[in-house]
């Protein structure tokens, strides 16, 4: 770009050096041909001049030449003897001139000549004619005036040219460097760009503000997507940590049992029996996390093949299969309103299994389950032993279970909350909780796109 700027401005100031070195030589030819017809009148009156001027030739070559400066006017005769001069008296002179315009003169009538008699620098214009049968009249009119401007420009203008380049070298590298710092703040933000912060628009030539304001844009919006692939990756290892344990944990268990077996541990009917259903307890809770890791991505997956579900009829489901513990708890359920989603009846069901079955895990003895439904909204409510604030914000992350005494001995995976709160974002809705520790809870899930 550098070198393709510098070409464009020594072009551009070429063609500007050109237009004026043009114009002064016309200008210059100009006045050279009206100074030629300016000598030729002269040449031409000159006949009549003589003629009423008999005798003193010197006056009338002063008088002529007095009329137009720096103008040499000289009186001859054919064989180039001086007869009079303007500038010189004849007897001081050689008195003798037979210049080619003399010659052209005596030949033609009329001859001139442009000479650098008068120095390398000071061209003269020579023009002669035939005066009066044998006279010869020769004007010399010096040019160095006439064609000054044009040796005035030819010396000055290539220096003006140096001068601007010279200028323009300058001011073109602080642009230039400019530009590059510019830019280089710009690969610096693209290459580190978790670190830095943006740089304001207005740091930016307004030229490139636009392009720049747009990279800008897609700067932050690839810091924030890089954000969340390093919350998703983060989420994910925490995940795959968390089940490990979740399921390390029976299994460790059943393998202990179960050696204990094999060593002959259990040496009476009774302890075989407790070691055997202890196995067949870990090996349940085992399945239930695997079951609900299954849920979960279940619940991730996109929403397809939907159905107006009435969510009614569902909870109505949910609450017979849940009929056990119902009893052995003594807890009462009802069932309010009824509203319709379009969606997947296995995603309801594992919403409504989440939220009921947590509602009796964490009453009391002879508590009461509300579940209301009304357009938009899903409420479950309990009287159970309620959720502190410190774990409110938490309880619907994966594997997260509220540990206090006695409380989770009810079984659980710590997964019920995520699978609800996932099928609820999956249909465009949100879930919400609030819990009084000791008088109990309400989640309230809403969905956005209700019938
Ligand atoms: P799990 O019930 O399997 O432990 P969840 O994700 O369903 O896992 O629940 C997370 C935690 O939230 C539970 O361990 C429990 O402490 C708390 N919790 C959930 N629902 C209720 C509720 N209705 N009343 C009190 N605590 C609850």
């Amino acid at each position: 770009m550098n070198r393709r700027v510098r070409r464009i401005f020594l072009t551009g100031m070429l063609a500007v050096l050109m237009a004026a070195l043009a114009f002064t030589a016309l200008l210059s030819v100009l006045q050279l041909s009206a100074l030629r017809g300016g000598l030729r009148a002269v040449l031409s009156a000159a006949s009549a001049w003589t003629a009423d001027s008999t005798g003193d030739l010197n006056t009338l070559a002063k008088d002529i030449a007095r009329s137009a400066p720096p103008l040499r006017v000289t009186f001859l005769l054919p064989e180039g003897i001086v007869l009079a001069d303007s500038e010189e008296d004849p007897r001081d002179m050689l008195g003798f001139i037979l210049g080619p315009e003399v010659e052209r003169a005596l030949k033609e009538g009329s001859g001139e000549r442009l000479s650098l008699d008068g120095g390398p620098f000071s061209p003269v214009l020579d023009m002669a004619g035939l005066v009066s049968g044998r006279l010869v009249l020769r004007l010399r009119y010096p040019l160095s005036g006439a064609l000054r401007p044009l040796l005035f420009s030819l010396l000055t203008l290539p220096l003006l040219i140096l001068l601007l380049m010279l200028w323009q070298r300058r001011s073109f590298l602080k642009l230039q460097r400019e530009l590059d710092s510019q830019l280089c703040l710009v690969r610096e933000l693209l290459e580190g760009a978790g670190d830095q912060d943006s740089p304001a628009p207005e740091a930016f030539f307004p030229e490139i503000r636009p392009a720049i304001v747009e990279i800008l844009r897609l700067i932050d919006r690839m810091r924030d997507d890089l954000e969340q692939i390093r919350k998703t990756r983060d989420m994910r290892r925490e995940f795959i940590a968390n089940a490990s344990h979740g399921l390390k944990n029976p299994l460790t268990a059943i393998l202990g049992f179960a050696e204990m077996l094999q060593e002959g541990a259990a040496d009476t009917p009774e302890k075989q029996a407790e070691y055997l259903h202890a196995i067949r307890q870990e090996g349940q809770r085992m399945m239930a996390v695997i079951k609900d890791i299954l849920l979960l991505e279940k619940a991730e997956e996109a929403p397809a093949d939907l159905e107006e579900i009435s969510l009614a009829g569902v909870a109505g489901e949910v609450a017979e299969s849940l009929l056990p513990q119902f009893r052995k708890k003594g807890v009462r359920i009802t069932i309010q309103g009824e509203t319709t989603l379009p969606a997947r009846r296995e995603d309801i069901r594992a919403l409504l299994d989440s939220l009921m079955g947590n509602a009796v895990r964490y009453n009391r003895e002879g508590g009461q389950v509300e579940v209301r439904l009304e357009p938009g909204r899903l409420t479950v409510q309990d009287n159970g032993i309620g959720i502190a604030p410190e774990h409110v914000p938490l309880i619907f992350e994966p594997f997260y279970r509220v540990e206090s005494d006695g409380q989770n001995s009810a079984p659980g995976t710590g997964l019920g909350l995520s699978i609800a709160a996932n099928i609820a974002h999956k249909y465009g809705g949100t879930i919400h909780v609030d819990s009084v520790p000791g008088e109990g809870s309400v989640f309230t899930v809403s969905f956005v796109r209700s019938v």
